[in-house]
């Protein structure tokens, strides 16, 4: 009987999650007693009531609350008699393994707020920033499927913005009328507000795949949906002082607006002079890789080098603009098609030739200096184009450089 006591504390030692724990005692009951089966059935809400010994099942209790059986083919006087001693053995496991997972989660939960507050600090762009909360709060609910929905400031409607798509017919039916916290009839899914001083700005949905959503992860929820909430507030803030402002906060370039209306005189000023103009769009290519690999630290400063490098190769009276997140255009006056593609191949090869310094941007990565590259797409306008044709052509030259190997320039040729 001691030996076995012994052969069981030593297994225990060995086990470290529910999972492991379970298959483990399988297989030291199996090899140890003449059962055919082995289960353990946990309680999440530990049942107070006394529960007798029976020919299959074995209680385990802490502090007089049951907290699991031991469950057996059949527990013969031999077994009993061991588990009369070796029981308290188990359930000390079973609570320290139980009470690890939550510290854990714990810990965890409070590393993705701490991540959701590090992107909040430095990022305004929604169309930016949800998308990698959303990945953050999949990645933590592991067993739930979760849906952003944003309010448009406009209709009032609520649009979803994380993940691309939901076809769930009940969530989306439910979404239209949520004005407070709402659980589904089954306690599987939970609608949560997104509120922040007073205006509402969106919907969190929750749904389970499987077991009710507990209270401890609707806490977690409701934490998380606070600080979604305030994100979205200052953004919507954010985007309004944006519109009036001209030059893009990361780069110095000229924002999208700015750069739409330098478009308009330039495009005027070249057909009254009959003067040539090129645009350039350019993509840095798998720069979503530099973002996941390195940290958005690391792809701010990736977008700073390549924006001063940018500036560095242009004449005085060349533009350059923010178009979008990592796409830049540029438009050069006075220049034939010829010309532009010579400063697009000079900016090219800079640009990969760079090393990048992403130490400082990133103290922990083993990797200290990183290279990027740039695709471009060139057009030079024609009399009978109009103003957005610069650029849409340009950008259509540009997919094709994507899709014909990347870091390479293209023109467009109709
Ligand atoms: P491709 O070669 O096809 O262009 O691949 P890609 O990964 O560059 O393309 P995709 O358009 O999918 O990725 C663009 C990424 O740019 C997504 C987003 O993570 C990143 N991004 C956009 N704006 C910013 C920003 O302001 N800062 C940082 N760090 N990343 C940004
Ligand atoms: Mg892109
Ligand atoms: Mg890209």
């Amino acid at each position: 009987m001691l030996e076995k006591i012994e052969k069981l504390s030593k297994v225990l030692n060995e086990s470290y999650s529910e999972k492991s724990l379970g298959e483990t005692l399988r297989a030291f009951f199996t090899e140890n007693f003449d059962i055919s089966a082995f289960s353990i059935e946990l309680f999440d809400t530990q049942k107070s009531e006394d529960e007798k010994i029976t020919t299959s099942k074995y209680p385990l209790y802490k502090h007089k609350k049951l907290i699991a059986n031991l469950c057996f083919s059949e527990i013969s006087a031999e077994l009993e008699k061991f588990l009369n001693i070796g029981a308290a053995f188990i359930s000390l496991k079973l609570q320290n393994i139980i009470l690890n997972e939550k510290m854990q989660k714990n810990i965890n939960f409070h590393e993705t707020m701490k991540n959701i507050a590090k992107i909040i600090e430095t990022q305004y762009e929604l169309n930016y920033i949800i998308p990698i909360i959303g990945e953050m709060i999949d990645k933590f609910f592991e067993d739930y499927l979760i849906y952003v929905f944003l309010k448009n400031e406009n209709t009032g409607v609520n649009v979803l913005s994380w993940p691309m798509a939901c076809n769930d017919k009940n969530i989306l039916e439910k979404i239209t009328d949520i004005t407070d916290k709402t659980y589904s009839e089954d306690k599987k899914t939970l609608f949560i507000p997104l509120s922040s001083e007073g205006k509402e700005v969106g919907i969190l949905v929750a749904k389970s795949m499987d077991e009710q959503i507990t209270e401890k992860n609707e806490d977690y929820l409701a934490q998380i949906s606070s600080q979604m909430a305030t994100t979205i507030n200052r953004a919507n803030v954010y985007a309004e002082i944006l519109k009036h402002a001209t030059l893009d906060a990361l780069t110095g370039f000229y924002n999208r607006r700015q750069l739409e209306e330098r478009i308009k005189q330039e495009v005027s000023n070249a057909k009254r002079q009959n003067a040539p103009l090129c645009g350039i769009m350019t993509d840095i290519d798998f720069f979503k890789n530099v973002n996941d690999t390195y940290g958005h630290a690391v792809g701010d400063l990736v977008l700073k080098t390549i924006a001063k490098i940018i500036r560095s190769q242009l004449r005085e009276y060349d533009i350059a603009g923010r178009y979008g997140g990592e796409e830049f255009s540029i438009l050069l006056p006075f220049t034939k098609i010829q010309e532009a593609q010579m400063v697009a191949e000079r900016l090219r090869k800079t640009i990969e030739s760079k090393v990048i310094d992403i130490s400082k941007a990133n103290v922990e990565s083993e990797v200290k200096s990183i290279h990027v590259t740039l695709s471009l797409g060139i057009y030079e306008i024609k009399p009978t184009d109009n103003d957005e044709d610069l650029l849409i052509k340009a950008d259509k030259a540009l997919y094709e450089a994507k899709n014909t190997g990347r870091n390479k320039v293209v023109v467009h040729n109709e």
